[in-house]
């Protein structure tokens, strides 16, 4: 596949575009690549359109705009329920609708696009969310972590059946299929889907003795997985690890279970994508005559910054790759101390009269130390 275009361009809007502006370009654009009304051959229509829609969305979303201006596609693919965009993703049929009218599209390009399939046979697991907390050290340098998943399981006792003697009859209502029909409309679309059984709950069975270890042939267990987490993760970030979720109820696939990544504050260091900042008190002399001071990184110990002489205070000096590691490949970023001047609350006699000197005298202290001139 090619190379994925860069949601701006895609837009045709600059990178400080507003919501106004973002809106403007896509109706623009989704009245000429729509592919109920498109001139253009239509299956690239489609993938135009598509493409304009996966930029619509995170560019008009705060924190999947942010994390795609700090990371790119690969900061944002993760947001996606499959690891990449997908209909089911998009969130602004709304905005279509407002473009095109709720009449004359009796075809529907979201049914088309969502596929009616997607509810018919097995049904897939649920997806679980799990929340998960790093520090800092952890994020940059990747780490290894084993989450406990609270699952629903099949009961051991009784086979998975639900009865206690293992015997099974049909609910009468859906006759055994566990599943009933229902028609939902979600934005102007209308989907026919596949619901649960209210009488059975969805397992087609109807039981003359529950089993009592668990709830219709299901129980709670909890389940340890082991994650590798990538180097370089932010919060807000998602991983998604297939088939880690609840198991299907009809034979289906599993769920997915998407961790959201959550980085802890650290005491020295604040994060801005791949860069990383902190503060480094220096005092005067060292500012003035220029000095080597030793100074914390995330993941080399101490390391020498080089003072210049004639620093001032709030200057920023970059240290060349000492950042964190970008997901897209890209190196990583740098480490940026911002230089703060701490001046002295007490002096001896001896460093008095020398800082007297270096002021020009007396007289020049009334107007303020190292003032310029000399009076
Ligand atoms: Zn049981
Ligand atoms: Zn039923």
């Amino acid at each position: 596949m090619a190379e994925k275009r860069d949601y701006y361009e895609v837009l045709g809007v600059d990178r400080k575009a507003g919501e106004e502006d973002i809106k403007k370009a896509y109706r623009q654009l989704a009245r000429q690549y729509h592919p109920d009304v498109t001139k253009e051959d239509p299956k690239v229509a489609e993938e135009r359109f598509k493409e304009i829609s996966e930029a619509y969305e995170v560019l008009m979303d705060k924190p999947k705009r942010d994390l795609y201006d700090k990371y790119g596609h690969a900061g944002v693919n993760s947001q996606f329920q499959g690891g990449g965009f997908n209909w089911n993703d998009f969130t602004h049929q709304g905005d279509v609708r407002d473009i095109f009218g709720d009449s004359g599209f009796g075809g529907n390009i979201f049914d088309m696009f969502f596929g009616g399939g997607r509810s018919r046979g097995p049904h897939q697991g649920q997806s679980l969310r799990y929340d998960l907390e790093m520090t800092l050290e952890e994020a940059a340098e990747g780490v290894k972590k084993e989450l406990t998943l609270p699952l629903t399981v099949k009961c051991d006792a009784c086979g998975g059946t639900g009865s206690k003697s293992r015997k099974e009859g049909s609910c009468a209502q859906c006759g055994g299929k566990g599943q009933v029909q229902r028609v939902e409309r979600r934005g102007y679309s209308q989907f026919v889907s596949v619901g649960a059984c209210p009488k059975c709950g969805g397992t087609g069975k109807d039981i003359k003795d529950p089993c009592p270890e668990c709830d219709g042939g299901w129980t709670r267990k909890r389940q340890k997985i082991s994650l590798d987490i990538p180097k370089g993760v932010d919060s807000g970030m998602r991983l998604r690890v297939a088939g880690a979720g609840e198991p299907s109820p009809d034979g289906g696939p599993p769920g997915d279970l998407f961790v959201v990544i959550n980085v802890q504050e650290h005491k020295v260091f604040q994060r801005d994508g791949a860069d990383l900042y902190m503060v480094q008190e220096i005092s005067f002399p060292e500012a003035a005559l220029g000095a080597t001071v030793e100074v914390p990184t995330l993941d080399k110990g101490k390391a020498e910054l080089s003072i210049p002489a004639g620093t001032q205070p709030g200057e920023t000096i970059r240290m060349k790759d000492l950042g964190i590691t970008r997901m897209d490949g890209h190196g990583r970023g740098h480490q940026y101390v911002r230089i703060k001047l701490v001046v002295p609350k007490k002096l001896t006699t001896e460093q008095k009269e020398i800082l007297r000197k270096f002021s020009g005298g007396e007289g020049n202290l009334k107007k303020g130390l190292f003032s310029k001139g000399k009076g």
